[in-house]
């Protein structure tokens, strides 16, 4: 139906004769006999000049038939791609009629997300969304071609499956066949990978779909895809460069220029001097320890195990309710209290903060010396456990220094030597930090039964400005060490047997040594586009509240439908 796409055309077709398909973006009447139709594809507009007798309205989808000619001297358009042409001599036919768009199809406007949402195909037509699309479809070719190009073979596992170990809120499907029986969508291809290297398939990926029932969140969706890999016979440093090499080759697809070298910290120096496990580091700013300075303090309030600051550059000039404001952040993350110090002198130091008279000479010159504060500078403290005030502080770097998304470069980081568990739960069990699998770091086997909590892992992250890209560990291959594990995590015998039975039976009939990594893509395609939400790089996402307004989903089935899979609904309370 067509000879070349709208925004393709240049000066280079003039006196060609075009056809063109798309939708009328605009129409501008120009006295009785003449209109001008921008006409638009996913490539772009380009202005078609028709008779003024022709009759086609916003969003209609026509053919053009016409002559390419350089636009008269003083109407080139230097905004529009296509602004030294335009169409004439058309003969125009109508393809499908359309009622007014219920917002204006360009980037320019602003409408509320529901509205986009509802009229999702409307909304998809607009320039931004197209070109997320088509970011989004590169980047994915780029990383399927880079597995493969290592060797990787491309495997579907089930999404009618069983409980898998991520640890989220799982979605269940009632089986039809079997009353009272459900498929667990999976939260990730974890075990079906795993039995693959058990089947010998050595190096499998999968753009995987995976499915949580968490809140959303901007970069939460109940479903979202996963570049899922799993390889045997490998270290973490095989795992990180086969996903190292995908990764930059996605960006390179996506946004034309390869990133810089992916950096690579522990997570405890992450933890330590950014404040946290996904640190953004295009925040120069870091954490500083002061627990040595002030080990003998007078000060109450720093009569703690780790007293850690953060220098920031001319902060001095934060009024007084910004510095409320912050005091009150750093309590609402759990901190007993934050504490402050504009710095007036560097020689001899000193400051001006309401905790100034108790201080000693050499903690005041800790604050000022120490963190480097030049005057004008701000230094904040916070004491508590190490991790606490790690953390407080971390929080506090980022709102404080938080750049923009486009902005800063692209600072891939992989965060390395992760806890094996994290936290406690209500029976003071320890939690598996990434799942049960993760294979303890070796030098730290001796301490699964006498200290969990300082049992490092082998288990990984990659982290995009402040994103957490994806997770992965080498997995746990021995039974012996599963069941150590298992044990630390209060999972007993017969939990592990009913959860996970199939993938320790498999591994009684000869496992390899593997490990494996899985890439968040949307998160990482949303942050190549310069989008601070997922949804933007999502056909049809969901809303916040998990409803997708333009199928109603979620929504009521027919009684004949829960009739035939065994279930009633309770009415609904309240
Ligand atoms: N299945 C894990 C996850 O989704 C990734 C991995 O360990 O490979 O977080």
């Amino acid at each position: 139906m067509r000879s070349h796409m709208c925004g393709e055309l240049t000066a280079a077709h003039a006196g060609e004769r075009v056809r063109l398909c798309g939708w009328v973006a605009r129409r501008r009447d120009h006295g009785e006999h003449l209109a001008f139709v921008d006409l638009r594809d996913h490539t772009g507009i380009v202005q078609c000049v028709v008779d003024g007798s022709v009759d086609v309205r916003s969003e209609w989808v026509i053919s053009v038939e016409g002559t390419v000619r350089a636009r008269p001297e003083g109407t080139v358009n230097a905004e529009l791609g296509t602004g030294e042409i335009e169409v004439v001599e058309c003969t125009v036919g109508v393809l499908g009629q359309a009622e007014p768009p219920p917002f204006p199809v360009d980037d320019r406007s602003e409408t509320d997300e529901a509205v986009r949402l509802r009229y999702r195909y409307v909304d998809l037509r607009r320039p931004r969304m197209q070109r997320n699309l088509r970011l989004r479809a590169r980047a994915v070719a780029a990383m399927r071609a880079a597995m493969v190009r290592q060797g990787f073979c491309e495997v579907e596992t089930p999404l009618l499956w069983t409980p898998t170990p991520e640890g989220a809120r799982e979605f269940a499907v009632p089986s039809r066949l079997h009353h009272g029986s459900f498929y667990v969508l999976p939260q990730s291809p974890q075990i079906a990978k795993q039995l693959l290297m058990v089947g010998g398939t050595d190096r499998y990926f999968q753009v995987a779909r995976c499915l949580r029932d968490e809140d959303l969140r901007a970069d939460r969706q109940f479903e979202f895809t996963q570049l899922d890999i799993e390889m045997s016979f490998v270290t973490q440093e095989d795992v990180q460069s086969a996903i190292t090499e995908a990764v930059t080759d996605a960006t390179e697809a996506a946004v034309g220029e390869a990133p810089g070298e992916a950096e690579r910290i522990t997570w405890y120096d992450a933890m330590d001097r950014f404040g946290s496990d996904k640190p953004d580091l295009r925040i120069e700013m870091e954490l500083i320890d002061l627990s040595e300075a002030f080990a003998g303090t007078e000060v109450r309030a720093f009569a703690a195990p780790c007293v850690k600051a953060l220098r920031v550059v001319d902060g001095a000039s934060l009024g007084r309710n910004r510095l409320d404001g912050l005091v009150d952040r750093a309590k609402e993350l759990g901190a007993k209290g934050l504490a402050w110090f504009k710095v007036t002198s560097t020689g001899p130091p000193a400051v001006d903060s309401p905790l100034d008279k108790f201080l000693g000479d050499a903690e005041r010159a800790a604050l000022v010396t120490g963190t480097g504060a030049t005057v004008g500078d701000l230094v904040l403290v916070v004491s508590d456990v190490w991790r606490m005030a790690c953390q407080v502080l971390g929080a506090l770097r980022l709102e404080i220094g938080r750049v923009p998304i486009t902005e800063g470069g692209r600072r891939f980081v992989w965060v390395t030597d992760f806890p094996l568990f994290d936290g406690t739960d209500d029976e003071g069990r320890p939690i598996a930090a990434h799942h049960p699998f993760t294979m303890p770091h070796p030098d730290d086997m001796d301490l699964l039964t006498s200290d969990p909590a300082a049992v490092r892992s082998q288990a990984y992250d990659l982290v995009l400005n402040g994103w957490e890209l994806g997770s992965g560990s080498i997995r746990i291959h021995r039974e012996d060490i599963q069941r150590q594990v298992f044990s630390a995590l209060g999972i007993t015998d017969e939990e592990a047997e009913s959860r996970f039975g199939f993938l320790l039976g498999a591994f009684h009939y000869g496992a390899p040594p593997h490990g494996g990594f899985a890439v968040g893509i949307d998160r990482l395609v949303a942050l190549l586009a310069g989008e601070g939400n997922i949804r933007e790089v999502i056909a049809f996402p969901k809303t916040q509240s998990g409803t997708d307004p333009m199928t109603g989903a979620p929504k009521e089935v027919a009684a004949t439908v829960l009739r035939d899979l065994g279930l009633t609904v309770k009415p609904k309370s309240g």
